[in-house]
């Protein structure tokens, strides 16, 4: 190959609003067969707002939502945001929490007004009926739905929203047009996700839910042990090492500065149909090279 060549092809990425690392970037995007995308923040915009609050029973939907909001006050995930921001909006100020403690890709817990609360998908025990149906409900229409506990007792359910971005569906038709196999990844779970995917044509199968945050890396060096080339595209902090691992990483510009460090590529606009761009450019450039 020479390098004049490649870096036409670099020059073109950046008119594109591609950022290359490297010119020898492109050569390892001609092999790749499977793109691996991040859901929260890339698929989807990662906007998260309060949707439903479900109280049991013998609990009211405002308990619920303040000692939900209190705990998630103290934390800077997407779906706490959410939580903190719609209870303080429709409750006013939330009383504080102490002994706060953050379980990655989990949930939250703490103490409010003297009990000992949880946020999340760290309850595992079974839910009241009524609960359970409309977690399930929310989840198949792709929100995210996480259990609200009071010294270990289900309270609630609370659900957000997140909106899948407008050019997510022909992003994932422009990659199979050049015939890779899109797959999505996520630390949701796995009826939430199959709900996003199909809204954006990716395949059930090709769905990889309910991945703890570190687990992310260990999905991607599965898929080469498979003897796939895998190009993964992400946003977070969570998904550094899946990039740094992958054949091919691709960064939003719209995310975290630890995902454009250890990604090859970065997608300056954080649109993901440049992603298919990226790819097709790489392959052009090369065959004339050849
Ligand atoms: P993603 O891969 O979608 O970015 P994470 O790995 O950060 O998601 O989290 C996975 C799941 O864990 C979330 O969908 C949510 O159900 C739960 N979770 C994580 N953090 C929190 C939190 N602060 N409050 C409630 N639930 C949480
Ligand atoms: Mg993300």
């Amino acid at each position: 190959a020479t390098p004049t060549a490649l870096l036409v092809g670099t020059g073109r990425g950046a008119q594109l609003g591609i950022l290359i690392k490297g010119p020898e970037v492109l050569e390892s995007t001609r092999r790749v067969d499977t793109v691996v995308l991040d859901k929260t923040g890339t698929v989807t915009t990662g906007r998260m707002t309060l949707q439903e609050v479900h109280a049991a029973e013998d609990a009211l939907e405002e308990d619920v939502l303040r000692l939900a909001g209190a705990v998630e006050h103290a934390s800077e995930h997407p779906v706490a945001r959410a939580i903190a921001a719609g209870a303080e909006k429709r409750l006013g100020t939330l009383p504080g929490v102490d002994h706060f403690e953050n379980v990655p890709g989990k949930g939250v817990h703490g103490r409010v007004e003297g009990h000992h609360v949880q946020v999340g998908r760290i309850f595992d025990g079974p839910l009241p009926e009524a609960l359970e149906a409309a977690k399930e409900a929310a989840e198949d229409a792709g929100r995210t739905a996480v259990v609200v506990t009071r010294d270990g007792v289900a309270l609630g359910v609370v659900t957000v929203a997140d909106a899948i971005k407008e050019t997510s569906a022909e992003a994932v038709r422009r990659l199979r047009a050049l015939g890779l196999t899109p797959m999505l990844l996520t630390g949701d779970h796995a009826r939430v996700a199959r709900s996003v995917a199909a809204a954006v044509g990716i395949a059930p199968e090709d769905v990889i839910a309910e991945v703890l945050p570190e687990d992310k890396v260990d999905v991607v060096r599965r898929l080469q042990g498979e003897g796939r080339t895998v190009a993964m595209v992400g946003d977070g902090v969570n998904d550094a090492a899946a990039l740094a691992t992958a054949d091919l990483g691709l960064a939003l510009g719209t995310g975290t500065d630890a995902a454009m460090e250890a990604g090859d590529l970065t997608l300056v606009r954080g649109d993901l149909r440049v992603a298919a761009d990226a790819i097709r450019l790489s392959r052009r450039t090369l065959a004339t090279i050849k």
